[in-house]
């Protein structure tokens, strides 16, 4: 691979570890000539179903919409980059899993709501108010008041 800085031809790995759940292999590389250090991300590029969007136009699955999404619902919020790739990861093999080549954005968003939910609770609220905008006000209302309820319960707990 050529360097990014120099644009020599050869570097060397200096170092390699499995990331993202070993859905993926980080280099560590240094340049030849400039001696430079840089990291490259390998991963298997798999089949993505299209999305069927709500006008009914197909569209290719957009992972940097999809990463960007997560990272705004995760703004300061203590998630590292590493979980936020690993819930890409599961979020991409959830629909992977579906076996269709095409799918309704509807799905992709309960799939996305589904890994955060489990992920952190701030940003499930956060990407579930953007997502649903408001479409089904009383769901939401339902859900914040679950959460609420959870964290009273919590508090409760730690009384005793
Ligand atoms: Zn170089």
């Amino acid at each position: 691979m050529h360097c990014p800085f120099c644009g020599t031809h050869e570097t060397k790995v200096v170092d390699s570890r499995l990331v993202a759940e070993g859905q993926q292999i980080r280099r560590r590389r240094e340049c030849i000539s400039c001696h430079e250090r840089f990291t490259t991300y390998e991963s298997a590029e798999l089949l993505m179903p299209r999305v069927i969007k709500n006008d009914g136009t197909r569209q290719p699955f957009d992972e940097d919409k999809l990463r960007a999404g997560i990272q705004r619902a995760l703004e300061k919020r203590p998630i590292s980059i590493e979980e936020i790739e690993a819930c890409i990861t599961r979020i991409k093999q959830r629909l992977r899993a579906t076996g269709e080549r095409e799918l309704p954005s509807r799905e992709v968003g309960e799939a996305v709501m589904a890994e955060l939910h489990t992920l952190d609770e701030v940003a499930y609220v956060r990407f579930a108010s953007v997502y649903r905008s408001f479409q089904d006000i009383n769901e939401f209302r339902d859900e914040i008041e679950r959460l609420s309820g959870a964290a009273l319960l919590n508090r409760e707990q730690d009384k005793d």
